[in-house]
């Protein structure tokens, strides 16, 4: 059955509210505009985005190293990115209501009031602005990080001594960012506190156009990898006017949302500039002597940089489905086993007590290799339900059976196909399930 892309998003959201993946943010009072809370099910399903993303980029290489670099940081950091002076969108007021809009992102009249009379487009940071120990003064003044990225490249010489990497290597990150948005909107998708994932991947200079193409086409297909279909991703170069004041090339990885095609990462090629910079305002060096060589030079990065939170919208947005079991009307969550909030459910038929003994020793044979649920309450039919809802690919369901013949029925999300596997070789069936993956 299709959805109407509006109808989407407003499913997207109230599913997310009434299963426990995403709340407003102090709700309590009122809410706070453009932050959410992760509830149960969201911050197991984000993990998972963020596991999968570590797990290709840092545990499946070995020319990838990770870092958790500090959020608070002090001004010389964002003086020599570059951030202090460029990382800002241009902003016009309306003059009639007094509302404030992104003029790159405006596309017509002003859309609270209808008027077109707007003022002369200012540059605004971004950054969020703070105060480090007990005195507001500007020696006190801190940002909280826009991007991951620079804690990768003011740590470029202790991860190189220390690990002893060479390029072409990579840094990953993963973590909070902030930026003081002028419109957030749509959901998760653009948020004042968010996550991101990036890699800063240093090559000899000459290596950087092939590395480039290379990121490109491994970051595209990590999101087919994890079930986002085709027909919903695309690749754009940026136009030469679009480009960040660090980039030479950019491409983004773009989803079909339901307002249009909008980006999730983007894979930019940031030449030497951060490592130049830094270098030249630090009075340090660096960069790589390769002994190998004899040479000497300042690597150029390949930056794929993804959003955490963006890309668990993307998946909970082309997971969605409606269809018909038995005659009755479902909402499924096609959602990869690696993103699903839980891979298994396990349900006693009933809440005897002679079942949950079975269905507790399941549990536990089950535990240490998937997350899992336990769900004894109402009917199995209603739990099968509430389980495809929020993307469960296996229910396992212990029955009165299960007590003689030491096997529980496995039931597939995707087709409601239910086979009968006795429990000692329970592990292994699913384990074939996940194909490995
Ligand atoms: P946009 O043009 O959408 O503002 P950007 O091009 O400035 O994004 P980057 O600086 O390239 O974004 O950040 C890398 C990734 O971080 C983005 O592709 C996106 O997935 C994520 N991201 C950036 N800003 C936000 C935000 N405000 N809320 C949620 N995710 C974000």
């Amino acid at each position: 059955m299709t959805t109407g892309q509006g109808d989407l998003m407003e499913k997207i959201v109230g599913l997310c509210k009434r299963r426990g993946f995403v709340f407003q943010s102090a709700e309590l009072y009122g809410g706070f505009r453009s932050t959410y809370d992760y509830g149960p099910l969201g911050v197991n399903m984000l993990r998972n985005v963020k596991n999968a993303w570590w797990r290709s980029m840092v545990q499946l290489r070995d020319d990838v190293v990770g870092l958790d670099a500090a959020i608070l940081s002090p001004p010389a950091v964002w003086e020599a990115s570059g951030h202090l002076a460029n990382f800002t969108d241009p902003l016009v007021d309306c003059r009639q209501c007094h509302s404030r809009w992104r003029a790159d992102k405006l596309d017509g009249p002003c859309p609270t009031c209808g008027s077109t009379d707007f003022t002369e487009a200012r540059d605004f940071n971004l950054m969020f602005k703070t105060h480090a120990g007990p005195v507001e003064d500007e020696g006190a003044v801190a940002y909280l990080r826009p991007e991951t990225a620079q804690g990768m490249f003011i740590n470029f010489t202790n991860v190189v001594q220390t690990t002893r990497k060479r390029p072409p290597f990579g840094i990953a990150q993963v973590g909070k960012s902030f930026r003081n948005e002028i419109t957030p909107q749509n959901f998760v998708f653009r948020t004042r506190e968010f996550e991101q994932m990036e890699m800063e991947f240093f090559v000899p200079p000459a290596e950087s156009p092939a590395w480039h193409e290379y990121w490109i086409a491994e970051r595209y297909r990590w999101y087919l990898d994890l079930g986002i279909p085709q027909d919903k991703l695309r690749l754009r170069p940026h136009g030469p006017d679009e480009l960040s004041h660090y980039a030479l090339a950019t491409s983004d990885v773009e989803f079909l949302f339901p307002w249009g095609w909008d980006e999730l990462e983007g894979i930019a090629n940031r030449t030497d500039y951060d490592l130049r910079h830094h270098a030249e305002a630090s009075g340090e060096r660096l960069d790589y002597f390769d002994q190998a060589t004899g040479e000497r030079y300042t690597p150029h990065v390949i930056e794929p940089a993804a959003g955490a939170t963006r890309t668990m919208m993307a998946f909970l947005l082309a997971a969605y489905d409606e269809d018909e079991v038995g005659g009755e009307a479902r909402t499924v969550l096609r959602l990869h086993h690696r993103i699903a909030p839980y891979q298994v459910a396990v349900l006693p038929l009933s809440k005897k007590e002679t079942l949950e003994g079975v269905a507790r020793e399941v549990l536990a044979l089950l535990q240490p290799h998937f997350m899992c649920d336990y769900d004894v309450t109402q009917s199995i039919g209603r739990r099968y339900r509430r389980h495809d809802e929020v993307g469960t690919p296996w229910c396992v369901t212990v029955d009165f059976d299960s007590l003689e013949d030491r096997a529980v029925t496995v039931r597939d999300r995707d087709t409601t196909a239910q086979v009968r596997v006795p429990i000692d070789q329970l592990l292994a069936e699913l384990r074939g399930r996940t194909g490995g993956v």
